[in-house]
């Protein structure tokens, strides 16, 4: 039985956080808070966290809310990290949701499990959108082998993925105001390779640090734990650097997949699942613009979401083991027919030829058209990348531009950080599914201003205003704006096949019956069959994904159709 007056106060017997040396560094482990009313529960909890994960977290078991955020708040000042909250619901003074949404303004980065009841199962479900909870545990837990460890592990795992420890791994040194410094961040972000951000307008020491390797003021400097450093580096020079694969190592596959997205990494792992020698060419990071959501919420079997760069990791550590080739920094700019060999060309001149390729290229943002605009890229707007950018705009007011399902969940992930998030959307209401736009309404921090236009762009070195219309009679308004993440608009990218398929006139590449003209194959179609469904119009050149005409713009419709676009290829394989 629970009675108020007896509860103890735990965190009174908590030591201060142990150390560890790492380098030159001195680092305090990561912390993961139980938080349990409950005497007895939270020994439990605290036994079984400490016996999994004693040896790399600092175990903190606390018997009240309002207890916990004190503390917490202590170690804001002293810089600790928490990495995960464990939260009973039924609380008597504060509730498990309630202690999340106090939480996560300072600790937005932690995991957030609640540990309910079944009754309560209701109030769990309704706090997946309200606190952004990543789970929720039924007591009991046990055996916590099965029930317990595999789901917390997956959420750390997730965690330290992209988390920024004060450790001494990979620092990348610029300025928040330059593209370069942008791209950088955005590439390490996108391969899940943890760096520290040094901003050398802000931190003295981080500009002699690069004062030390680089006489002029070239940016971004990279320093590697190895002692090395790269100056204004290329995408694919830091590739090779961060150990990742540029260069194919076979002349000839039997499959080439064009893109890492969720259509070709789904190809990619049934074909090296069924033996197949393929590989991957991606010009940027994989997971495509999957990778670049924060939390995927209807994709099957995931009732809490999954974010872009977990499926991400997972797709691309599955197709490794089934030991496709993926090359990462490099772009494909040309695929060619030689007989019964498709050649795909790369921008670094280099050719590699297989017997089917599909295009899996997706599609990607509009830019915007305003002058001014592209000089502010990566200085204050950024496509997209709300994942890599939303942390240095805490407590500051940004822009989204867009009212579709990427903008809504840009828009709520950038919450997390910033104290305002303003959303342009140019319609009557956002287009976004019913479960976002529900999102953004209950969210404090969010506001919606819909029939608006974006009409300029403003600033010097960095964004500094836009200029928008609201509404149907009113003037221009001139706004202070710390960011703007655009969102509007995709467009297939599908130029390198331009020259040897037929594609729609918003250049989506059409497959299957949709090459058919009257019934019969296109003009130069040279096989007496029809195209496979999936193959365009030309023979062993397949497209899947974003960049297909009849998308639905779905990650399970790019999984799905680089599946079958996989069986297809296979199929035409048999007949060479
Ligand atoms: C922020 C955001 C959130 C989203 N959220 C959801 C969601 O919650 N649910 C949902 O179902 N859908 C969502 N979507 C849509 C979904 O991500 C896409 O439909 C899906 O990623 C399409 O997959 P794809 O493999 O066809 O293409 P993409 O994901 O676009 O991947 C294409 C890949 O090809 C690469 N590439 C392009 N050209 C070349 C070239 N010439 N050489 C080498 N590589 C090249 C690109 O760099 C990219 O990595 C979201 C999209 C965004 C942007």
């Amino acid at each position: 039985m629970r009675v108020p007056g007896m509860i103890t106060c735990f965190v009174s017997m908590i030591e201060y956080p142990s150390i560890h040396q790492t380098g030159n560094n001195t680092m305090a482990k990561p912390v993961i808070f139980s938080i349990d009313d409950d005497p007895s529960v939270l020994n439990s909890v605290e036994r079984d966290l400490r016996a999994h994960y004693g040896g790399d977290y600092r175990i903190l078991p606390i018997n009240q809310g309002t207890l916990a955020l004190e503390y917490l708040k202590k170690m804001e000042q002293r810089n600790e990290t928490v990495a995960l909250f464990l939260v009973d619901q039924r609380m008597p003074e504060m509730s498990g949701t309630e202690f999340l949404a106090e939480a996560i303004k300072t600790h937005p980065q932690a995991k957030r499990v609640l540990l309910t009841a079944y009754a309560d199962t209701q109030a769990a479900i309704d706090s997946i959108n309200e606190v952004r909870l990543d789970y929720y545990l039924i007591k009991p837990w046990h055996p916590p082998e099965e029930r317990l460890y595999p789901i917390l592990d997956e959420l750390l795992e997730d965690w330290k993925a992209h988390v920024r420890l004060p450790y001494e791994g990979i620092r990348v040194a610029g300025t928040l105001w330059s593209l370069g410094s942008h791209q950088v961040k955005d590439f390490l972000t996108r391969h899940q390779i943890p760096y520290q951000w040094l901003d050398v307008e802000k931190d003295s020491a981080a500009r002699a640090l690069v004062e030390g390797v680089s006489a002029q003021t070239k940016l971004p400097v990279i320093f590697f734990p190895d002692g090395t450093s790269l100056i204004e580096p290329g995408l694919t020079e830091l590739a090779d650097k961060v150990g990742l694969q540029t260069r194919a190592a076979l002349p000839f596959y039997d499959i080439v997949v064009i893109g890492s997205g969720p259509a070709g990494l789904a190809a990619a792992v049934y074909a090296g699942s069924e033996g197949y020698r393929c590989l991957v060419i991606e010009k940027a990071a994989p997971g495509g613009q999957a990778g670049s959501s924060p939390k995927i919420e209807n994709y099957l079997g995931f009732p809490t979401g999954i974010s872009g760069d977990d499926l991400t990791r997972r797709a691309v550590s599955q197709a490794k083991r089934f030991g496709v080739e993926i090359l990462s920094a490099q772009e494909a700019v040309s695929v060619k027919v030689k007989d019964t060999y498709r050649i795909v060309g790369l921008s670094n001149g280099t050719e590699i030829s297989c017997h089917a390729a599909l295009v899996a290229t997706g599609a990607s943002f509009h830019t915007l058209k305003m002058p001014g605009a592209d000089a502010l890229t990566g200085a204050g707007i950024y496509y997209g990348a709300a994942y890599t950018e939303a942390i240095n705009y805490k407590d500051r007011h940004v822009f989204v531009v867009g009212g579709a399902n990427s903008a809504a969940q840009g828009a709520i992930y950038l919450s997390r950080f910033a104290s305002r998030v303003t959303v342009l959307v140019r319609g009557h209401e956002p287009t976004a599914s019913k479960y976002l736009v529900d999102a953004m309404n209950e969210n404090e921090k969010i506001e919606i201003l819909t029939d608006t236009d974006l009409l300029d762009v403003i600033g010097t070195n960095s964004l500094e205003q836009i200029v928008i219309k609201s509404g149907r009679n009113d003037e221009p308004q001139t706004l202070e704006a710390a960011a703007l993440f655009v969102f509007i608009g995709v467009r297939p990218q599908s130029q390198i096949v331009a020259e040897v398929v037929k594609r729609s006139d918003k250049a989506y590449i059409y497959t299957g019956p949709d090459v058919m003209v009257d019934r019969k194959p296109p003009p130069g179609w040279t096989l007496d069959r029809d195209p496979l469904l999936l193959e365009t119009s030309t023979p062993g050149i397949f497209a899947a994904g974003d960049v297909r005409y009849g998308t639905t713009h779905r990650v399970a419709s790019a999984v799905g159709e680089g599946a079958i676009a996989y069986a297809m290829m296979k199929e035409y394989l048999k007949g060479l």
